[in-house]
């Protein structure tokens, strides 16, 4: 790899081929404006997947022109809802086709074990398409009696052209949690990847056009986040964003809307999330649940238990059968299926969760398990359990989004 250490990437039989790798825009696939690219870089070893289109101000432009165009005067918002509910139904039907090579494309871009990849990230992905399209023609409103001599009813409306700025640690589940229920309402999009994982959502655009979502309806702006996504979060012509990712860029999406055209802004943030274990619990249970609440994707994820307090007559028997229990644990290529934890997505992400594990050491919480890097290349960390936290250390307060977990005992 290019951190010079010389590993190999390991097992790197059926590599998916990457097809597509610039913007999408209008039913086409389009280089930047400006003619830029981005890296997307394999976390196993650091090197170079492919070049990806640089989408910025003057792509958003361009695509929000397409979504409105396709808004305003397009098909697909004056469809009937079982018709738009059909095509959605294609679409799914050709996700589930392409689920292996997708699969594979999540698991390469994102470093996540490739069996897991595809019963969750691709099969959610596909229940979350029918689910929503099912809903395209149950859009119901409201009829209230609100006097004897009159009546009010509401209608559910498509607000418009929606902005879709997802994260990466779920490239695959967040690009249809949010495309899915704005396609079944008739709205239509520009969608913004997470520059470390944009693979997917190129493959979902081309996806949807052989499905027979109109083209306009969704396009696909890969980018970074203070150029591409605050350019979709300031549009004067984006009538919603929804955005999923840290706490301090909602603040900044949410600052967006404001000085622009004040569009209603949907975030959906971090989190530190409390696990709280009793003296009466079945031991057993409560540190399976430990094990997949913190180190489930890496412990990338937003619901992560990663505050675990335990009871005091409960707390030396969990200690020993969780370290017992992390010792069959296994950190390794996100292609062997033996493999339960792969590579952190980035080196960015790699370095603030080692940070952070500096911290709790310095802090004075002691090392169970793990606590460093490992592998021979890559963004590898050793599952990492910190016993003796104290509420007011950093590693207790602030989101770690990665394998770290924290365990306070309480009275
Ligand atoms: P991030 O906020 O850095 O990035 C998320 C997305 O926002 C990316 O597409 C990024 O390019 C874009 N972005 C960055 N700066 C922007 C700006 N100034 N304007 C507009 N867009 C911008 O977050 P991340 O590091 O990708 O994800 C990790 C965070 O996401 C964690 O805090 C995690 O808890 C949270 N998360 C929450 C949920 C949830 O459902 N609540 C789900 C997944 C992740």
């Amino acid at each position: 790899g290019e951190n010079g250490n010389g590993g190999g990437g390991g097992v790197s039989l059926e590599m998916p081929e990457i097809r597509y790798t610039r913007l999408f825009i209008n039913g086409a696939f389009v280089d930047a404006v400006s003619g830029k690219t981005l890296e997307t870089r394999d976390p196993r070893t650091g090197d170079v997947i492919a070049s990806i289109a640089e989408g910025d101000k003057e792509d958003v432009d361009l695509a929000v022109k397409a979504a409105r165009e396709a808004f305003d005067h397009g098909k697909w918002p004056r469809m009937p809802g079982s018709e738009r509910g059909r095509i959605m139904m294609k679409y799914a039907d050709l996700v589930e086709q392409h689920a292996e090579e997708l699969t594979l494309l999540e698991s390469l871009d994102a470093g996540k074990p490739r069996m897991a990849t595809r019963a969750v990230d691709l099969g959610t992905s596909v229940r979350s398409l029918r689910y929503f399209a099912g809903a395209a023609d149950k859009i119901h409103g409201e009829t209230l009696k609100m006097s004897r001599q009159f009546q009010g009813h509401t209608l559910r409306e498509p607000i418009g052209v929606a902005g879709l700025i997802i994260p990466w640690n779920f490239p695959a589940i967040m690009f249809f949690s949010k495309v899915a229920p704005a396609l079944a309402a008739g709205c239509t999009m520009v969608v913004k990847p997470a520059e470390q994982t944009p693979l997917s959502a190129l493959y979902f655009a081309h996806l949807a056009k052989q499905a027979g979502v109109p083209d306009g309806v969704i396009n696909v702006i890969t980018g970074f986040g203070p150029t591409a996504g605050a350019a979709i979060a300031s549009h004067m012509d984006v009538d919603m964003v929804s955005f999923t990712g840290s706490t301090s860029v909602g603040r900044l999406v949410m600052e967006a809307s404001a000085r622009s055209n004040l569009k209603p802004v949907s975030l959906e943030l971090g989190g530190k999330s409390p696990l709280i274990v009793f003296d009466d619990a079945d031991v057993d249970m409560a540190v399976g649940l430990a094990i997949s609440a913190n180190f489930f994707n890496k412990g990338e994820a937003c619901v992560a238990a990663s505050r675990v307090y335990l009871q005091e007559g409960i707390y030396d028997g969990f200690v020993k059968k969780l370290a017992q229990r992390m010792e069959s644990w296994v950190v390794g290529d996100p292609f062997d299926p033996r493999v339960n934890q792969g590579p952190q997505v980035d080196k960015v992400q790699c370095e603030r969760v080692l940070s952070y594990i500096d911290h709790g050491k310095r802090e004075g919480a002691t090392v169970l398990t793990g606590g460093k890097p490992c592998g021979q290349s890559g963004y590898y960390i050793e599952p990492t359990v910190f016993t003796d936290v104290k509420d007011d250390m950093i590693i207790a307060k602030e989101e770690i989004f990665g394998p770290v977990m924290c365990l306070m005992k309480f009275r």
